[in-house]
C-alpha cells in the first residue's frame, strides 16, 4: 500500500473523520454462505476494489463457508469470475488477492462442522478478529449466533473482536423480529451486531446528514410551514426474478417499506442529533419513529394504496403479469406496489403528508426523495402569468444519478415578466475508481471499523415493524389495484403520483 492510500479514503469517505487503515486491526472475515448470489454479486467485487485500493487492513484473511462441497483452488475460480463480471483484472493483481482466499465446508446444523471451524480459526498466524457476514438466508441467522456461541467463536479478547453481519429482512413480523433478536441476544451484545442496509450506504442518503445540518439555509425551512410534502421513492423496473419465493411471501412493504423507506424517513424527517455519533443519530431516528401517526389514526388518517402488476411491456418488451410469474401462485395476493401516506406528529411536521411509494414492474427504476415547498405566499406577477408560479422542490436523486437539484423560478431574459424554471444541481462526480466507495465496500470497511452509525439498531427494527403491522394488516383486505407493468402505477394513483414526482 502506497502512502497516498489513506488520503485518498479520507476525500472520498469523510474528511471530517479521516480514515486511517493503519489503526485498523486485521480480521478473518467469514463468509457464511459463500456460494450465494450476494456473495458473488456484490461482497468478493466489494473486498477486491478494498483489497485494490489498500483498505483491508494487511493480514486480513478470508474464509468462504458454505454446504457446497468447494476445494478452495474452485472457490477461488469461482470467485475470479464473479470479479470478472463486474470489472477487469489481471492475473497478477488477482492473484495478489487470492491468497487471501480459502473456502471450507460447512452445514450449520452440525457442530463437530463448528469445530472444526473453531480449530481452523484458531490456527496461529491467523488474526484474531473475526468478522462473520451472513450471506445467508435469514431463518439461519439464529442457527449461526447458537453455533457460534457453542464454540466460543462469539468472544474475543479487546483489542480484538468478534461481530456478526447479517443482511434484511429482520424478521417477518414484529414476533419474529423480537424473536429473532432476542435470539442474537443470547450469544451477542448489541455492538457486536451489524444489521445492514445498504442505501445508508448510498452517498446521497448518507449526504441528507450534512446537507441539512452542515448548511444554515436548510434546516431553518426543513418544517412544516414551508414544506408542503415530501415523497420517497424508490421504484423498480424489474419483476421478481428469481426471488419469487421469497418475495411472494414478503410483498413490497416487507421488502422495501420496513427497511430501506423507512431509513430514508428517518434521515429526512429526524431532529438534529446533537453530535454525528453513532448514538446520538440513532437516537433520533428512534425518537421519529416513535412519532409516527399510528396507521388509520387521527385526523386526517395515513391512507394506503396497494397494487399488483398485470402484463405489460418495459422497454418496448413483453412482461408477464406478477401472478404468471415463475414460482408466484395464480392467486397470489401480495401486492407488488405501495403508496403509503402518513403522518409525523411531532412539532416540527404536524400536518405534512410524507409519501412513501414503491413498486416492481414501474414505468421506471428511480430512487429519489423530493421536498415540495409550498407555494409562495403572494404572487406579485399573478395579473401578468397565465399560470401559477410552480413551487419550489428539492430533489434528493440516488438513482439513476446520483444528485441534489433545486427547482427554482427565475427571470428568463425578453420581456418583463418572463419566468422559467431552473434547477441548481449538484452531481456527485464522476471520479476515478479509487475515489469512490459502492454501497458493500463502505458498508464493509464501516464494520472493520466497528462503525454503527449507518446500521440498522434494535430498538429502531422493532419500531419499524410496529409501525407496519396495521399496515400489512390491511394486506388482504383491502382492495388490491392493478397496474399494467411499465407504468406508474394503478391509474387510481396516477393524478396524485404525477403531482408528486412531477411527470
Ligand atoms: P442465496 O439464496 O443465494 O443463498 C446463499 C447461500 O446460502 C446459498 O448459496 C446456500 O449455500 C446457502 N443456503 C441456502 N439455503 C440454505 C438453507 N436452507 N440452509 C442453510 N444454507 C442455505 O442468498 P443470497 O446470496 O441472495 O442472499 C443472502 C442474504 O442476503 C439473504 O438474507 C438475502 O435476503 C440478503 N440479501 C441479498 C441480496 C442479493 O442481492 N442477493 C441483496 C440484499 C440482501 P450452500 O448450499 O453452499 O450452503
Amino acid at each position: 500500500m502506497t502512502a497516498s492510500q489513506p488520503d485518498v479514503l479520507a476525500g472520498a469517505y469523510g474528511q471530517c473523520q479521516p480514515f486511517r487503515i493503519e489503526a485498523l486491526r486485521p480480521c478473518t472475515l467469514v463468509i457464511l454462505g459463500a456460494s450465494g448470489d450476494l456473495t458473488r454479486r456484490k461482497l468478493m467485487p466489494a473486498l477486491y476494489n478494498l483489497f485494490e485500493l489498500g483498505a483491508l487492513p494487511s493480514g486480513c484473511q478470508i474464509l468462504g463457508c458454505g454446504r457446497t462441497a468447494l476445494t478452495s483452488d474452485h472457490f477461488r475460480e469461482q470467485m475470479l469470475v464473479a470479479i470478472r463480471q463486474q470489472r477487469a483484472l489481471t492475473m497478477e493483481e488477482w492473484e495478489r488477492f487470492a491468497r487471501l482466499l480459502a473456502y471450507r465446508r460447512l452445514d450449520y446444523a452440525q457442530q463437530a462442522d463448528w469445530q472444526d471451524l473453531a480449530s481452523w480459526l484458531r490456527q496461529p498466524g491467523l488474526p484474531a478478529s473475526r468478522l462473520f457476514y451472513c450471506a445467508l438466508p435469514p431463518d439461519q441467522y439464529a442457527t449461526v449466533a447458537c453455533q457460534l456461541g457453542a464454540v466460543g467463536l462469539q468472544q474475543a479478547t479487546a483489542p480484538d473482536y468478534s461481530r456478526l453481519i447479517i443482511e434484511k429482512p429482520f424478521g417477518h413480523d414484529l414476533a419474529s423480529a423480537i424473536a429473532l433478536d432476542a435470539s442474537l441476544h443470547q450469544i451477542f451484545a448489541e455492538d457486536q451486531l451489524f444489521r445492514i442496509d445498504h442505501y445508508l450506504a448510498k452517498e446521497t442518503v448518507q449526504n441528507l446528514l450534512m446537507l441539512r445540518f452542515a448548511n444554515a439555509l436548510f434546516e431553518p425551512l426543513w418544517n412544516r410551514s414551508y414544506i408542503d410534502s415530501v415523497t420517497i421513492i424508490a421504484s423498480e423496473q424489474l419483476g421478481v426474478g428469481q426471488r419469487a419465493g421469497y418475495y411472494d411471501r414478503a410483498g413490497v412493504l416487507r421488502d422495501m417499506f420496513q427497511n430501506h423507506l423507512m431509513q430514508m424517513l428517518a434521515l429526512v424527517a429526524m431532529e438534529p442529533p446533537s453530535r454525528f455519533e453513532t448514538e446520538t443519530v440513532q437516537n433520533e431516528k428512534a425518537k421519529l419513529f416513535r412519532s409516527l401517526r399510528p396507521f388509520s389514526t387521527g385526523d386526517p388518517a395515513p391512507q394506503l394504496l396497494l397494487g399488483q402488476y398485470q402484463a405489460g411491456q418495459i422497454d418496448g418488451q413483453a412482461v408477464v403479469g406478477y401472478r404468471a410469474e415463475a414460482g408466484v401462485a395464480a392467486d397470489s395476493c401480495t401486492a407488488t406496489y405501495a403508496l403509503l401516506q402518513l403522518y409525523i406528529d411531532n412539532w416540527r411536521w404536524s400536518g405534512v403528508p410524507f409519501y412513501l411509494l414503491s413498486g416492481k414492474r414501474l414505468a421506471a427504476k428511480q430512487t429519489a426523495i423530493h421536498i415540495q415547498f409550498k407555494q409562495i405566499p403572494h404572487s406579485l406577477f399573478g395579473h401578468l402569468l397565465s399560470a401559477p408560479i410552480p413551487a419550489n422542490r428539492l430533489e434528493l436523486a440516488i438513482y439513476p444519478q446520483e444528485r441534489i437539484a433545486l427547482h427554482l423560478q427565475t427571470k428568463s431574459p425578453g420581456g418583463k415578466a418572463c419566468l422559467a424554471p431552473v434547477q441548481l444541481c449538484y452531481d456527485y462526480p464522476q471520479a476515478p475508481l479509487q475515489a469512490r466507495l459502492d454501497a458493500y465496500e463502505k458498508v464493509l470497511l464501516d464494520c472493520l471499523q466497528g462503525d454503527h452509525m449507518m446500521f440498522w439498531r434494535q430498538d429502531g427494527v422493532a419500531l419499524s415493524w410496529a409501525y407496519l403491522e396495521p399496515v400489512l394488516g390491511r394486506c388482504g383486505s383491502q382492495p388490491l389495484l392493478p397496474y399494467v407493468a411499465g407504468s406508474w402505477g394503478p391509474p387510481e394513483a396516477a393524478a396524485l403520483t404525477a403531482r408528486l414526482l412531477n411527470i
